[in-house]
């Protein structure tokens, strides 16, 4: 008999009279998440997903592809036994002995779908948690605040398991809309990303490209970083905008402490552009308050002013420590350090001005062609699927 997998989702059950959109969403975004793996079969009922791989040995990396799927809660992997109280007392004990030794307090919870089962599920309950308190001295039974939970589930077949694993949680893919990632190479965008993403809104990402300035190193790693991101939302469309020209006019036209910010304006621009051609509804950035000097309050209302989109930042009252521990756990962070240059750095400016004039910036712009600018900065976009 093969393990079964159990996939519990959360906050969509809220959603009343859209639940079962949700529902379906999830689980359509389940089977895309799992569709180079082994043949299985999908249901499910009672807020639960049921998978069930034909082959046995698929079940650890369909865990591990689960675990970047957004909207589930907990993932378990549930033993099969055969539907006799002694082997699932075996089967437990064969299988969670690590879990069950090192706790103090547990409960059992029982249910019981197949009714001709001859017990019923307190009777379970009762019986397997007095087995597993004589097997395993240093537990005894909680059944407010248990530290570990055992589950012993009679269907057309035994199965037990424990709470364990926790998913990625927040809302299925594509429930909330889309919106446009300006993504760079550097920490703070993926997890921008990710941090939206996981909130159901599905995402583009947009790449300013200042070729040969930055390399093709540079676009590679962008587009590894949007690979991990599309690990967690499905699919990802790469946006790469030539931008070199714009630079070298922005540099040879405006005065020094403006570089950045007519720089940033641009970049908006052109995002919001694209992003509407695109269906999406909001531009995504990795910006955090006074990080750097593009990224002061009058620096952000300045950038602010070019677009009439929303821009989320949801990294704004964040500490680089804060950012970081989240790329180490959506595993970007190891890939965000390599050390290619991106456009922003190619073109600073050794006295960026913090306290920045909307009028003056503006002026500074205007000096340049700015419909033709993006006009051609748009044509000239690339798409990458990764
Ligand atoms: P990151 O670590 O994400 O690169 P940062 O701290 O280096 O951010 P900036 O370089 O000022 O900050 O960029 C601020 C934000 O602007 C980034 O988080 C990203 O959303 C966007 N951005 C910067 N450079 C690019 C680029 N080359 N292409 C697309 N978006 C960019
Ligand atoms: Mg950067």
């Amino acid at each position: 008999m093969n393990r079964i997998v159990l996939v519990r989702y959360g906050e969509i059950i809220l959603k009343g009279m859209n639940r079962p959109v949700f529902e379906s969403l999830l689980v359509k975004n389940i089977k895309k998440a799992l569709k180079d793996e082994c043949p299985m079969s999908i249901h499910w009922a009672q807020a639960t997903i049921y998978i069930e791989p034909e082959d046995d040995s698929c079940v650890e990396s369909i865990v591990e592809k689960l675990k970047r799927v957004f909207g589930i809660v907990s993932i378990v992997v549930a033993y099969p036994a055969a539907k006799d109280i002694d082997e699932l007392e075996q089967t437990l004990a064969d299988n969670f002995s690590a879990e069950l030794s090192a706790a103090s307090t547990f409960k059992v919870i029982a249910k019981r779908s197949d009714k001709t089962f001859h017990m019923t599920s307190p009777q379970i309950c009762e019986e397997i948690g007095g087995r597993l308190l004589e097997r395993f001295p240093n537990l005894s039974v909680d059944v407010h605040s248990p530290e570990v939970n055992v589950y012993v589930e009679i269907r057309e077949t035994g199965y037990v398991h424990l709470d364990r694993i926790s998913g990625a949680g927040g809302m299925p893919s594509g429930s909330n809309g889309k919106a446009m990632l300006l993504l760079s190479g550097g920490i703070d965008s993926p997890v921008a990303g990710y941090m939206i993403g996981k909130r159901g809104v599905q995402l583009e990402a947009i790449h300013f490209f200042s070729y040969p300035y930055t390399s093709d190193r540079a676009k590679d790693k962008v587009l590894k970083l949007g690979k991990i991101i599309a690990g967690y939302t499905g699919s990802l469309k790469v946006h790469i905008v030539p931008f070199t020209d714009i630079q070298l006019q922005i540099r040879d036209k405006c005065p020094e402490e403006h570089l950045t910010l007519v720089m940033r304006r641009f970049m908006m621009q052109i995002s919001q552009r694209i992003a509407e051609k695109r269906g999406c509804s909001a531009l995504i950035t990795g910006e955090s308050i006074g990080q750097v000097a593009s990224q002061t309050m009058g620096a952000l209302a300045v950038t602010d002013d070019a677009v009439t989109m929303p821009v989320f930042r949801p990294l704004i009252g964040m500490d680089k420590e804060e950012i970081v521990e989240i790329s180490r756990k959506i595993d970007t962070y190891e890939t965000s350090i390599l050390p290619y240059e991106d456009c922003c750095t190619v073109f600073t400016p050794r006295h960026p001005s913090t306290k920045p004039k909307l009028a003056k910036v503006l002026l500074s712009q205007n000096q340049l062609d700015i419909e033709r600018l993006i006009d051609e900065a748009v044509e000239g976009t690339e798409i990458v699927e990764v």
